[in-house]
């Protein structure tokens, strides 16, 4: 037999339904099949909202109540023939029906108990799979309905294994000739018979348990994306499916808050070796994660990038803690009487101190144990009150043998150094899989597009962004190079150089998708105004260069705080080049230190190869003995033409040539000379 879980997107409407019953009717030609389904998507949360409102005595959760009705309403108008859409508006008002009582009882109490939370949550999926099961039915396929509550059984909040798998395999068996059940996801029932769940998200987990209770062969989990991918797609774009993962890292992954899988839900198959799927229900046809044992080995180790946000971090300190033993394990003990999960551990060997990170909504509980716990040594000034720290997130790296790479952490703080992002704490998990680092929340989805680039994208670079500076002759020069020649440039280097950013000294705009070239001037004029390197540094994109056509003299400045944010720079600005020379060999210096390229070839030579010549020229060993140059453009012309009169005039005539700097005075006075031998000379 096989299991098929469908989550709340991929019964979210008729439409997605729909497809739903494709992939069934295919996997029915190989196999007996469970199907397990959650709610519609957003319906558990809005059951929330309800119970919630009905708590605070607002009876506007009657509305939202309606609303959400309706919605499902809409999904059986829209999906079942006549005939058999009756029957099952019946049997949903009927569930309606017994929801809102319960919801009116809460709202009468103003109280929302856990137990009548899980009672107002476990309605969702008997909605969608009751729907689902009249659709099997109107299209004549013999499918039975099984009640998960009947089933699936919890103790003290979490899922008795051993009762569910045989309560799984009576059900199944009391219906030999069925080929299709349809089951509710996530919802179960105590010992007592009370609804609960199994966790949000846990319609993943149901289907784990069915398919050992019965097992079998495999389980698929059908979603909204194309697999478990190297991270979060909605924070990475450029996130991608990983074809085959083992166990152990998939279950590391959703632990650190891939939430593709519940967690739970791979340590019941792992024992049977049973795999499980991901596929995406809008694309079947592409091959999604295959999760199983023994995956083929990946390049460096690295499998995927996870987070999770509201993480508190909390510091044991004080001078009485070192060299006595056991303050850790006392600690630990005191968390764990509270039932509050560690996540990460960090202790330095002089043991004055350790920092752990646990869960935001643990902080407080974590705080007034820890307190209770050494309040002696409180009072004795030996160690100080617990300090508690929130707004932090983790973002771990994972992988097999991530450990038996090196490297592996060195790349991580590498890119998150190249961004500035401070890190706050760093752990090599407990397992070999992972290596975990506590960034401000703020920065955190900057990081892992950092984390990821460095792992995953940068060896693979198809598009860098260009974020240009000054639209005057050679700006607008350059993205017309750009827009003319954009075909040949991909043709031929591969790579797509796409224009992001374009500034003159009154406007801005950025688009990271790319600026219409043939519409430049026009989209930058109606551009903001404002410090466009400010905007560039908050917005750090991957493979970014920031080009200077600018004679800014302030523009220099900014340079290192774009080389931290990631960009690359070239200049064709000689300002940034020709100040002092400890000047010059600090820009240099923090470009290498942000891992960033600094060029400046157009800078002198007339847009020539000479300085990168020289360069090479010098460092295999030959010595430079003199360097003959016309080292003005403006000069030479005005030489060359000037009869005795009209010089201003022959001055505009080189200015509207291109020859002369925006303002024809650097060029007169020399200044510009003096530029271009500085820095040929450097
Ligand atoms: P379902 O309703 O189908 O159970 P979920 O919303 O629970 O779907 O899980 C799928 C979502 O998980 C994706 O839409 C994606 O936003 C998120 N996600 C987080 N990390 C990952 C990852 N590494 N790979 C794929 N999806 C991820
Ligand atoms: N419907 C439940 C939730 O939203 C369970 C699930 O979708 O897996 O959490
Ligand atoms: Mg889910």
């Amino acid at each position: 037999m096989q299991v098929l879980k469908f989550g709340g997107t991929s019964v979210a409407n008729a439409e997605a339904m729909l497809q739903v019953i494709e992939i069934v009717g295919k996997a029915l030609e190989y196999d007996r099949t469970i199907v397990v389904t959650s709610a519609i998507s957003g319906c558990t949360d809005t059951l929330v909202e309800i119970g919630r409102k009905a708590s605070a005595g607002d009876a506007s959760c009657f509305e939202v109540l309606r609303d959400l009705k309706q919605r499902h309403h809409d999904v059986i108008d829209e999906l079942l023939p006549s005939g058999y859409r009756e029957r099952t508006t019946d049997a949903v008002n009927a569930l309606f029906a017994a929801l809102e009582n319960t919801v009116q009882g809460v709202l009468l109490l103003g109280e929302l108990s856990p137990r009548s939370l899980e009672a107002i949550e476990s309605f969702g999926e008997l909605f969608s799979s009751r729907i689902l099961t009249d659709k099997f039915l109107s299209l004549g396929v013999a499918c039975h309905w099984l009640d998960a509550r009947q089933i699936v059984r919890t103790t003290a909040g979490q899922a008795d294994q051993k009762t569910t798998y045989r309560n799984v395999r009576a059900a199944v068996d009391a219906h030999v000739q069925t080929e299709l059940f349809v089951v509710p996801g996530f919802i179960a029932s105590d010992a007592e018979g009370h609804p609960t769940t199994l966790g949000r998200g846990g319609s993943d987990y149901t289907a784990s348990l069915f398919a050992v209770g019965i097992h079998a062969r495999r389980v698929e989990i059908w979603t909204d994306v194309p697999g478990i991918m190297t991270a979060n797609p909605k924070v990475v774009p450029t996130a991608r499916p990983i074809p085959n993962i083992s166990y152990r890292a998939a279950q590391e992954l959703s632990h650190f808050g891939a939430k593709v899988i519940y967690p739970p839900t791979i340590q019941p198959v792992v024992e049977e070796g049973i795999p499980i799927y991901v596929k995406d229900t809008f694309h079947p046809d592409e091959p999604g994660t295959l999760v199983e044992k023994n995956p083929p080995r990946v390049r460096d180790g690295v499998t995927g990038i996870a987070y999770s946000d509201r993480i508190a971090l909390i510091s044991l300190e004080g001078s009485g803690m070192v060299g006595v033993p056991g303050f850790s394990s006392r600690l630990f003990d005191a968390l764990s009487r509270e039932g509050i999960n560690i996540i990460l551990i960090t202790q330095a060997s002089s043991v004055h101190s350790m920092c752990i990170a646990v869960a935001e909504t643990d902080a407080e509980r974590a705080r007034s144990a820890a307190d209770n716990c050494f309040a002696y040594e409180i009072s004795l000034g030996k160690i100080n009150p617990l300090k508690v720290e929130t707004g932090y997130s983790i973002v771990c790296v994972i992988g097999d043998d991530i450990l038996g790479h090196s490297g592996a952490t060195g790349m991580m703080l590498a890119a998150l150094g190249r961004h500035s992002i401070p890190v706050r704490a760093t752990a090599q998990g407990s397992s070999e899989r992972n290596i975990s680092v506590i960034v401000p929340s703020g920065r955190a989805q900057e990081a892992i597009r950092a984390i990821h680039h460095e792992f995953f994208d940068r060896f693979s670079t198809r598009v860098i962004h260009l974020f240009i500076a000054g639209y005057g002759r050679v700006g607008k020069a350059l993205v017309k190079m750009l827009h003319d020649n954009a075909e040949a440039i991909a043709r031929r280097s591969g790579k797509e150089l796409r224009v992001c950013g374009l500034a003159n000294s009154r406007h801005y705009v950025i688009n990271t998708e790319g600026i219409d070239l043939s519409r430049a001037g026009e989209i930058l004029s109606e551009g903001p105004s404002g410090s466009y390197p400010d905007a560039l540094c908050s917005l750090s994109p991957e493979n970014a260069v920031f080009v200077d056509c600018t004679a800014n003299d302030e523009i220099g400045f900014r340079y290192p705080d774009l080389f931290h944010s990631g960009y690359s720079v070239v200049a064709c600005n000689k300002i940034p080049f020709s100040g002092t020379l400890a000047q010059f060999r600090n820009l240099q210096r923090e470009a290498k230190r942000s891992g960033v390229s600094l060029r400046y070839e157009t800078t002198a030579g007339a847009a020539l190869p000479v300085l990168v010549t020289l360069d090479r020229v010098v460092q295999s060993g030959d010595t430079l003995v003199r360097m003959d140059a016309v080292l003005s453009g403006t000069l030479n012309y005005l030489m060359d033409n000037y009869k005795g009169t009209g010089f201003e005039d022959l001055v505009e005539e080189a200015r509207i040539k291109g020859y002369t700097e925006p303002d024809p005075n650097i060029d007169l006075s020399g200044v510009d000379v003096l530029r271009k031998i500085l820095i040929l000379s450097r």
